[in-house]
């Protein structure tokens, strides 16, 4: 390998990074299910750090897990925290609207524990149709910092402008379904551990 071509270290300064892999294990159903995941570490230091691209590739590998026969029915932990960010929620109001305790809702983001398949579906209908987490949230007498935005974010699907091309529209239509189901990391966790 030519090492020139390396990225340097800016922890030592010293040192360059050589690729590694890290992998993170789940427990969907009892079942493990194993991501390896792109890392460096520094040939001085020894310090591990993910660059950008690395970071990248790992939110697709995580995300494609949702795939896998294990996980069939099942919420990933991202989607249940995108949900959460989507609305602008804390731990502590998502547990209260979903009848939780809080430490039992980080589990879920976390997948220390998969929700039971109740709150599985209450989940779902939550992020497929807005109204049934206003409802919810009501109910618990939870605000949702971030309904008006989002609110504002379908009327642009429902009623785009009318001067706007019809190929944009659908454009327009398609980023907003993709970003209802977008992945986060759970709280940059593994990003933490390998820093
Ligand atoms: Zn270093």
């Amino acid at each position: 390998m030519n090492t020139t071509e390396l990225p340097r270290c800016h922890v030592c300064r010293k040192g360059q990074l050589l690729p590694s892999t890290t992998t993170r294990e789940f427990k969907p159903r009892g079942q493990t299910v194993r991501v390896e995941l792109l890392a460096s570490v520094c040939n001085h230091c020894g310090k591990e750090t993910i660059r950008a691209k690395q970071h990248d590739e790992n939110l697709k590998r995580l995300a494609d897990r949702k795939h896998r026969d294990e996980y069939k029915g099942l919420l990933l932990g991202e989607e249940i925290l995108a949900l959460r960010h989507r609305y602008g929620l804390t731990q502590q109001a998502a547990a209260k609207i979903f009848g939780k305790t809080n430490i039992t809702f980080s589990r879920y983001e976390h997948e220390v524990t998969y929700p039971d398949e109740s709150t599985t579906m209450l989940l779902r209908l939550a992020i497929e149709m807005p109204e049934a987490l206003r409802r919810l949230a009501d109910q618990a007498g939870e605000p949702v910092p971030l309904w008006q935005e989002r609110c504002e974010d379908r009327r642009m699907t429902l009623h785009p402008l009318p001067s706007a091309p019809a190929q944009l529209r659908v454009v327009e239509q398609m980023d907003v379904l993709t970003s209802v189901g977008s992945i986060e990391a759970p709280d940059g966790a593994w990003m933490q551990e390998a820093a």
